[in-house]
């Protein structure tokens, strides 16, 4: 079905001048050109889309000799980026969803080895380029098969997803199973898109789900970590979240989290999920950076503390417990959605800060001040707070020290010593551990065995 310009309310001024450019120019060398995809999408909905993707009868070669700008990514899925500054459209190729046998004749430009699928039919290369009517059906959700041409401004719509987008529904196009086995990701962005335009899935597309949320282990987890930060940092991540759990797909992507959260659906760690997802949310909105080194802090915090809790019932030292633990649940994590170390890393440093929020004794309190990780750290202190893991008082005290100047933090030091005279000075014979001085600047004391703690209590947090 073709909707001519006059019937619907995709307007060139709500389209990004690059996009626009894009399609103008493959149009004036003698290509069609479609913007496809979410664009269409979002503007039908009357949303700014996040980008613009164009879809045409150029090959990928071809587009490259158009654009100056461009450059072609990607091997399991072929596609041209034209870069504009910042601004990158994403162009790629029809392509056709029938099987390589059905396609060998010479419309279809088949390159050798173009589809590859695995046992479970999932799909390891698709570059079968075709024509509209192919691409049209290879898509994921009617919603977002709809293509606007830019040589008449008309709509085209195959698989009737105007109607959907109106019902607010989102329909996979052809058999679901099959379409989730082809590529199981479909299914978190069916949770994707059902939190971020608020659609509901359709039946049909929603029952198959339970059963085949297991795929999600054979995708490969930098994809996986990709797709998180979609479902996450995206300005919708609670209602990814709630989605997600909801379709049964949570405890395929972050089990361990999954399984916390089961244990006790009414305790802090519950409440650090939605504070830390809301609070990151609330950020997209403000246009702040958010990273995935607190979200995945916060994602993982619960299973860590269990793990340190079973280490230290085993006897391990409280600091060790919890070195112990992250470096345990990253690791299984990284497996599956495969984070970079680079957001690991200072993970790692944040989460180990937290237990010396709580020791305030002069020359520690004022070092913390100074650690490149204080600001995370003290962010993630406050999250805590929030959640009721520790209590107001100590986030307060953190927060005011950092307005004081030098002297002033001295004094504000001294008073928590005197007013907790034996606390402090329990710790000061806890963290010494018997060491040799003198002790400023200690090393952390990573790898001298559990021997510092063998005296009074642990030291935590080092
Ligand atoms: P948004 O950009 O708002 O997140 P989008 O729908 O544009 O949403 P993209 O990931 O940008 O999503 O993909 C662009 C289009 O490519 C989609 O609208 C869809 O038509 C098609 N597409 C993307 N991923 C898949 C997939 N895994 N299977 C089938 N079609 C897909
Ligand atoms: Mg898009």
């Amino acid at each position: 079905m073709i909707i001519p310009r006059a019937a619907h309310t995709i307007s060139r001024a709500d389209i990004s001048p690059a996009a626009l450019k894009v399609l103008y120019r493959l149009k004036e060398a003698g290509y069609q050109a479609f913007l496809v995809g979410g664009g269409v999408r979002d503007l039908l909905l009357g949303i700014v889309p996040k980008d613009f993707d164009v879809a045409t009868n150029a090959l990928p070669e071809e587009i490259r000799r158009v654009f100056r700008n461009c450059r072609l990514i990607g091997r399991r899925f072929r596609l041209a980026h034209v870069h504009f500054g910042d601004e990158i459209i994403e162009v790629a190729t029809f392509r056709a969803a029938a099987a390589p046998a059905e396609v060998d004749d010479d419309d279809h430009r088949e390159i050798p080895d173009a589809r590859l699928q695995d046992d479970s039919g999932r799909i390891l290369r698709d570059n079968v380029y075709g024509d509209i009517d192919d691409d049209v059906w290879r898509r994921d959700f009617t919603a977002n098969s709809l293509y606007y041409n830019i040589a008449d401004f008309s709509v085209w719509d195959y698989t009737g997803g105007v109607a959907d987008v109106k019902d607010r529904v989102l329909r996979l196009i052809g058999d679901p199973e099959t379409r989730y086995r082809e590529d199981p990701v479909r299914m978190l962005r069916a949770a994707r898109f059902a939190a971020k335009l608020g659609f509901s899935i359709h039946p049909d597309t929603f029952t198959p789900m339970q059963e085949l949320a297991e795929l999600l282990g054979g995708v490969p987890a930098a994809r996986l970590f990709d797709e998180s930060l979609k479902l996450f940092l995206a300005g919708h991540g609670v209602a990814s979240f709630d989605r997600l759990r909801n379709f049964g797909l949570l405890a395929h992507l972050l089990p361990a989290t999954a399984q916390e959260l089961d244990r006790d659906p009414d305790g802090p760690f519950s409440r650090l999920v939605q504070l830390g997802l809301s609070g990151t949310d609330a950020r997209v909105r403000a246009d702040k950076a958010v990273t995935p080194t607190f979200l995945y802090a916060v994602l993982l915090y619960g299973p860590i503390l269990r793990r340190m809790t079973d280490r230290m019932a085993a006897g391990q030292p409280a600091s060790y417990a919890l070195d112990g633990a992250i470096d345990e649940v990253v690791m299984a994590q990284v497996r599956r959605i495969g984070v970079p170390k680079r957001f690991t890393m200072p993970l790692k440093e944040m989460l180990v800060l937290q237990p010396r929020f709580e020791r305030r004794d002069g020359r520690r309190a004022l070092g913390l001040l100074a650690h490149p990780r204080f600001r995370a750290a003290y962010d993630f202190l406050l999250l805590r707070v929030q959640a009721g893991y520790v209590s107001q008082e100590l986030a307060d005290w953190w927060t005011e020290i950092q307005t004081l100047d030098a002297d002033a933090r001295h004094e504000k030091v001294a008073a928590l010593a005197s007013s907790h005279g034996d606390e402090a000075a329990e710790e000061g014979v806890a963290e010494d551990g018997g060491e040799a001085r003198p002790r400023r600047r200690r090393r952390r004391r990573r790898g001298r065995g559990g021997s510092g703690g063998s005296g009074g209590p642990a030291p935590v947090g080092e």
